[in-house]
């Protein structure tokens, strides 16, 4: 009994966002391409005294921002190993070796990663998710789970425990 536990899983429709993105580490950048993005949602825990791990309609408001954040953006990894990123008032300059690109700042979504593959993205979104689900005062919880999907059948998952 002490070792029961529950997993509620989220997918929705709307948990979905499209971006453009490419991935690029020293040597190698792929042209610059576009997703429909899928996410998915599990939290691990214990009943609470309401029947429920979590309230959904938490989680599904915190994950539906999350996705809107990205939607409709160019990706950029902050954090790369090979590209020299530039913020200025209007535009962010992007360059890769002798390859310049410049874009609208708005377009623009900076991230905290080194390359935006899916795996990068679900730890990311993970890491989001669990700041905000804190900040609502949700859990305990035992792990969380992010999975994201760039295609059909393609897709990452990152699991971290409590
Ligand atoms: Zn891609």
């Amino acid at each position: 009994m002490a070792h029961d536990s529950f997993r509620v899983h989220v997918t929705k429709d709307y948990l979905k966002f499209s971006a453009a993105h490419f991935i690029a580490y020293p040597g190698f950048r792929e042209r610059l391409h576009g997703h429909n993005y899928r996410v998915s949602i599990g939290l691990h825990g214990q009943l609470g005294p309401q029947g429920y791990v979590v309230d959904f309609g938490v989680v599904k408001k915190i994950a539906r921002r999350l996705c809107e954040q990205l939607d409709e953006h160019v990706m950029i990894p902050a954090l790369s190993d090979c590209l020299t990123i530039r913020e200025e008032e209007q535009s962010v300059y992007v360059r890769y070796e002798d390859d310049d690109f410049r874009f609208p700042r708005g377009d623009v979504v900076l991230l905290p990663i080194v390359h935006t593959s899916v795996e990068e993205l679900a730890q990311y979104l993970a890491g989001e998710l669990r700041r905000e689900l804190d900040a609502e005062g949700v859990g305990p919880l035992a792990a969380i789970e992010v999975g994201v999907e760039e295609s059909f059948g393609q897709s990452a998952i990152f699991r971290r425990e409590s």
